[in-house]
């Protein structure tokens, strides 16, 4: 198989395994859209479940271009203060999320996993509409999306960063905030052996020492 650069957060274990394989099927082109199943030699009289007058449903419409994703990307985009370009397709969408992410910091582990999780309910909206005839609206689709950014938050107990701008945006997600974990400082002393005992460094505080050392004998001198 081709290296898969989205690994690490396709991937993460804070995924549920549904989520991660339907975005991996969707990287690997395995999803099957209209222009999919016609490749393979089957015809279709078809057209997508997003738009009010039927286009030609290729995964690029149903998960990046479509008028459909274009709203749902927008709204995520600026919830999540994410630079959003409308002419992008779904992959460079998703790596100028994945470019932010980063799980030093809550909101950057968020930045990961949203867009498996909104790539993930863009084609469950599409099968519904399509197995169920059920067309769901693009606020739908978001509140339910949305549903699972606490869910996801709420397993990331450790973080190193937090700035002001993390704080606001996750403000406005509702998110409890995870505080820095703290450096402990505690304060050392080495102290001098009563006499007539001996003290042993287990420290290797004797490097370069020219004489031997790790022990010390008190004495009256
Ligand atoms: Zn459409």
């Amino acid at each position: 198989m081709p290296k898969f650069e989205w690994a690490k957060w396709v991937w993460h274990k804070f995924l549920p395994k549904k989520i991660s394989l339907c975005m991996w099927k969707a990287v690997f082109g395995c999803l099957s859209v209209d222009s999919q199943v016609r490749r393979l030699g089957i015809a279709l009289a078809f057209g997508c479940n997003c738009c009010l007058r039927r286009q030609v449903e290729t995964l690029e419409h149903v998960l990046g271009k479509g008028d459909f994703a274009v709203e749902v990307w927008k709204m995520a985009s600026a919830e999540f203060r994410v630079p959003f370009v409308p002419q992008q397709g779904w992959q460079q969408r998703v790596q100028v999320w994945f470019n932010r992410a980063t799980r030093q910091s809550q909101l950057g582990t968020l930045l990961g996993l949203f867009p498996s999780v909104l790539v993930w309910r863009l084609w469950n909206r599409r099968c519904m509409a399509r197995m169920e005839d059920r067309a769901e609206s693009v606020r739908e689709v978001w509140c339910s999306i949305k549903y699972w950014v606490p869910i996801l938050a709420s397993q990331i107990v450790k973080v190193q960063r937090l700035s002001i701008m993390d704080e606001y945006i996750l403000r406005i997600l509702n998110v409890p905030i995870v505080e820095k974990s703290r450096v402990q400082i505690k304060v050392l002393r080495w102290v001098k052996p009563r006499l007539g005992c001996l003290k042993l460094n287990l420290d290797g505080s004797c490097v370069g020492n020219p004489s031997l050392a790790g022990g010390w004998v008190a004495s009256e001198l």
